[in-house]
């Protein structure tokens, strides 16, 4: 920011950001410029809804300009356009920071999208509505007056800078703010009253301010020449064709004369549309509500008006967009989207004790008869009738996301953008957690492309206890896990549950229409095997693997816990689970990419690993018997470990030391290839490494590894 004295003006440059931001809104073509209307009314209704809201609990901070309003001036003889309203107004300091100096976490995100092709009308959402001015405008002039500060002008033509200088000899403005465009020669067509009464219409009807247009009357005079007769003529649309005739007829009797005059002319409908009654709102009607509301530049996907009566009485209207915003997640910025209003009048947006935050993604209003006034922040959280308010928000939304979930098309949508708020209210609200799980949708080894939900996996349970669930990254990588070979032959249904935050959802759901959610990976996960036969034969099996199964953790060490004898893999050698309390191995990788993990935490939850073997497997059995003859073999030691990296790997986890795993690897290459390690000089590596014995043995063991 380096500023220039020159005399009472002083020059700012514009952040780099926001000056990239203005050149790509200047020099690229867009279609959609009239948006910028809806942008700066909205800033001046902000603005109001901020100065409403201090006087609130002090009325003299309104005595500097009692009425609020927004006003709209065309003035064709300058070709400026100029939007003013009665609110907050801004500081010196705030229009330093506001318009120019500091960029909006926004900024960034907003010319990516652009850059992607996404619409300008967007601009809002990202809380840079603002620079929209210079769509049509290639200077904006901003006059600004706050109660703590004097009169300001902030300037700028765009170009790198602006300039703010106290105003000393311009019209007074008691308090607010007026945007002054000085509009391009190709768009002077928002000079027009129609233009604009038809933009106001469509973009800010719902505007809880009046807006008033400066319109222009005209008014005929007709003085006839012989009688000297004053002839009034009404105004209206066909002021003109009557007046052809008229001249037509009196042509020689009569001369005209026209009269200007300007006057404000209310231009936005102010009933709230959450007063009416909800069949008598169409539904372009709540679209227009919605976008006013929000600045999304589409429709909603869903809407739920209604009132609650008895005790305490309120009104509201809930919206679910279509679309996630860009920072849903963003945990710098909370998201809440439920304006409050008591008895009509705007109160506060993001009251965080109207709605949980998992529910921040939907929009809308509440108007509350009951709470006072001048209700404070501070006080809204003890607040009783706000607690009603926000149970009844909350079942009312739960209610709405089963009606989306009767088209599937629109669920699909709603999933994909709002699945991870179904799951952290899971994961958050226990009193609801039942009613959110049926909301859930998961893919499945039998829901083929479509997700399923719980219920109806529930439904072709057959024979079958438990519902089961992998969890993972991708699906690809579930899918063909190692775990799921018995469950699959048996032709269980097994859920893939891929998402991050499924873990989470597990961990607090743990049944279903009480049915146990049970982990395919986790530790004791028994099936009940189909005859006695089988499960005496499995147990002796079992005890002629004990002493391998010691071997092994003897080699292993601490990275297991302990190593069994697989009830459940189906083709692989062995696999690594985790303890019933402990982190799958999906989570172990969530939590070693949090950054804000707790450690000691982790080496607890992450420790507890496992290790099953599966007794069918020709390696295994090979392992046996040399183990057997020797447990103190190499070759043995070795094998083990590849197997134990190997398991982790398909089991879901990362390899702490991955170059060590690779050099065994490359090592085992070499022998299947018969390359003299020596000669060949390979890795590094392998100095670190005891050699491989037995060579001959080793590779009639490879030819089974593949
Ligand atoms: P947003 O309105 O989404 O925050 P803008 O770029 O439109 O982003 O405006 C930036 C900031 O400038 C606003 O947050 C507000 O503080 C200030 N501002 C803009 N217009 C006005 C106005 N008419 N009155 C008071 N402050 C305003």
């Amino acid at each position: 920011m380096a500023d220039v004295h020159m005399g009472e003006t002083e020059t700012f440059t514009f952040q780099a950001e926001i000056n990239q931001l203005l050149s790509l809104i200047i020099n690229t073509f867009y279609s959609n410029k009239e948006i910028f209307l809806r942008e700066l009314i909205s800033n001046a209704s902000d603005a109001l809804d901020k100065i409403r809201f201090e006087s609130l609990t002090d009325k003299s901070k309104l005595d500097s300009q009692p009425e609020l309003f927004i006003r709209i001036v065309p003035d064709k003889v300058n070709k400026t356009l100029s939007i003013i309203d009665s609110g907050i107004g801004m500081t010196k300091a705030d229009l330093v920071n506001n318009l120019g100096t500091i960029a909006r976490s926004g900024t960034k995100e907003f010319m990516e999208a652009l850059l992607a092709g996404s619409d300008v009308s967007m601009i809002g959402q990202f809380g840079v509505g603002f620079y929209s001015a210079y769509l049509v405008a290639d200077r904006v002039v901003v006059t600004t007056k706050h109660n703590d500060d004097e009169r300001y002008v902030w300037e700028s033509q765009a170009g790198g800078s602006f300039t703010v200088r106290r105003d000393v000899d311009g019209e007074p403005l008691g308090r607010g703010t007026k945007v002054t465009l000085y509009l391009k020669e190709d768009q002077l067509e928002y000079l027009e009253e129609r233009r604009l009464k038809e933009l106001v219409k469509k973009h800010s009807e719902f505007i809880s301010y009046p807006i008033y247009l400066w319109t222009e009357k005209t008014t005929e005079k007709e003085i006839s020449d012989d009688e000297d007769e004053e002839i009034k003529k009404e105004e209206g649309g066909d002021v003109e064709e009557v007046d052809e005739e008229k001249e037509k007829s009196t042509k020689k009797k009569k001369k005209k004369i026209k009269e200007v005059s300007h006057e404000w002319e209310l231009i936005n409908k102010q009933k709230p549309i959450w007063l009416r009654k909800p069949e008598e709102v169409t539904k372009e009607e709540y679209a227009a509500f919605y976008k006013s509301l929000t600045n999304d530049w589409e429709e909603h996907l869903a809407v739920k008006h209604f009132s609650v009566e008895g005790q305490f009485e309120f009104k509201a209207i809930l919206f679910v967009p279509k679309r996630s915003p860009f920072d849903l997640f963003d945990m710098r910025k909370k998201m809440n989207n439920i304006k409050l209003y008591v008895r009509r009048v705007f109160i506060m947006d993001n009251c965080e004790e109207l709605i949980p935050e998992y529910l921040g993604f939907v929009k809308g209003v509440v108007d509350s008869d009951d709470l006072p006034l001048n209700i404070s922040r501070e006080t809204l959280q003890q607040n009783k009738i706000l607690k009603v308010i926000r149970k009844n928000l909350v079942k009312k939304c739960i209610e709405m996301f089963n009606e989306i979930a009767e088209n599937k098309e629109d669920y699909k949508k709603f999933y994909e953008a709002f699945s991870k708020n179904l799951k952290l209210g899971i994961h958050e609200d226990s009193q609801n957690r039942a009613k959110l799980a049926d909301l859930l949708r998961y893919y499945s080894t039998k829901s083929g492309d479509e997700m399923t939900s719980l219920t109806d996996y529930v439904t072709r349970m057959e024979g079958q206890k438990d519902i089961y669930y992998i969890t993972g990254e991708r699906k690809k990588a579930v899918e063909n896990s190692p775990f799921l070979g018995k469950l699959k032959k048996k032709g269980y249904e097994v859920l893939f549950m891929i998402d991050a935050i499924d873990e989470y959802v597990v961990g607090q759901l743990k049944e279903y229409d009480g049915k146990k959610l049970v982990s395919a990976t986790k530790e004791g996960l028994t099936l009940e095997d189909d005859s006695e036969e089988e499960k005496r034969k499995r147990e002796e099996k079992k005890k002629s693997f004990d002493s391998l199964c010691k071997v092994i953790k003897d080699i292993l060490g601490d990275g297991v816990e302990k190593v069994v004898v697989s009830g459940r893999i189906v083709d692989s050698p062995c696999c690594v689970v985790t303890g019933e309390y402990g982190w799958t191995a999906n989570m172990e990788r969530i939590m070693k990419a949090q950054a804000l993990r707790d450690n000691s935490m982790s080496s607890y939850m992450s420790s507890k690993k496992t290790m099953e073997i599966n007794p069918d497997n020709g390696i295994m059995e090979e392992l046996r018997k040399r183990a057997e003859v020797d447990k103190n073999d190499k070759s043995v030691k070795d094998l083990v470990m590849l197997l134990y990296e190997t398991a982790l790997l398909t089991s879901g986890f990362s390899l702490d030391e991955p170059s060590t795993f690779a050099a065994r690897i490359h090592r085992m290459l070499r022998l299947g290839l018969s390359i003299d390690e020596n000669v060949s000089g390979g890795d590094g590596d392998d100095a670190d490494m005891p050699p491989l014995e037995e060579e001959g043995n080793e590779e009639s063991m490879m030819e089974e590894v593949d």
